[in-house]
Parts: C-alpha cells; sequence; structure tokens
C-alpha cells in the first residue's frame, strides 16, 4: 500500500482487526520508507446486480427466479437440471462482468439465445412466457437478432401446453 505521507509502496501490517461485526478489516501499516503509520479499510466489493425493468422500475437480480423460468420452459424436455444451473451461473457471471446493472431484457435475450442452442421447444416456451416482451413485435425483433430471419406470426407461440 503506498503510503500517504511519502508515497513509497512498501509497509509492513503493525495490526489487523476485524471491525463492524466482521465486515470491515481495519489494518494498521507502518511504512518501510518514512517509518510513518497508516490504516486501511476491507471489505467485501458491493456484490450486488441490480436489474433495470422495462416500467423502469430496479430490482436485486434473482437468480432463482431465472430458474424458475428456464426449468418452466425445459420442463418434460431431455435437458438436465445441473445443465440449467450452469446456464444461469453463465449468465450471472457475464452479467456481473459487464457491470452492477442489467436490463431485464438482457437477461431474456441471453436465456432465449442459450435456450435456442439448447432446445428449440423450451425457446419457444421461454419466449412466450418472457415478461418482457409486451407486444408481439418486441419478440418477433429480438428473435429475429438470434435466428437472422423474422418468424411468423402463426408460430405456436402462444400455446400454452405443448404436447411431444
Ligand atoms: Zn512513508
Amino acid at each position: 500500500m503506498r503510503c500517504p505521507y511519502c508515497f513509497i509502496d512498501d509497509d509492513k501490517v503493525v495490526d489487523s482487526r476485524s471491525i463492524d461485526d466482521g465486515s470491515v478489516t481495519r489494518r494498521r501499516r507502518e511504512c518501510l520508507g518514512c517509518g510513518r503509520r497508516f490504516t486501511t479499510f476491507e471489505r467485501v466489493d458491493d456484490v450486488r446486480l441490480t436489474v433495470l425493468k422495462r416500467s423502469g422500475a430496479r430490482e436485486p437480480f434473482d437468480r432463482s427466479k431465472v430458474i424458475r423460468g428456464i426449468e418452466a420452459a425445459v420442463k418434460n424436455r431431455r435437458v438436465d437440471v445441473k445443465v440449467v444451473h450452469d446456464l444461469v451461473n453463465e449468465l450471472e457471471e457475464s452479467l456481473r462482468n459487464s457491470g452492477d446493472e442489467c436490463t431485464s431484457s438482457e437477461i431474456g435475450v441471453a436465456v432465449l439465445d442459450a435456450l435456442h442452442r439448447l432446445d428449440e421447444v423450451a425457446y419457444l416456451r421461454f419466449a412466450s412466457v418472457y415478461k418482457g416482451f409486451e407486444r408481439w413485435s418486441d419478440f418477433e425483433e429480438e428473435a429475429s437478432l438470434l435466428t437472422g430471419r423474422s418468424l411468423d406470426k402463426s408460430t405456436e407461440i402462444k400455446e400454452p401446453k405443448d404436447r411431444e
């Protein structure tokens, strides 16, 4: 840690204690250049991931909600539970890497993209219940980004029960 007095980056920790119920570590350091002491505080980085919804409302990212949505879509399909969890882990990781806020649309499109590669039926089921799509054109627009083609309105996208 760079010394605030002489700016040399060389010190030793002379005391370390946990404060605020363990959420912060306070370290007393001694500069090996000038011998003066200074204090640093260490805390866990903010782990919140906020989702900005189309309504403009914000809510904390809820991975169980995403998992439930995908599980409903892959119901009775040959998709392993582990695959679903891996998919959500991957999604969450990539969202966190791009910042502490994402949009519900980003999540939806990422899930659609993953399901598109995984299982066509699950993909269509998810798309039909995906909350972010308020109008057909929303779905059509975003789906066409994935498939590279426009979907026909007659696609059985509104059909809630899929018989195999
Ligand atoms: Zn110093």
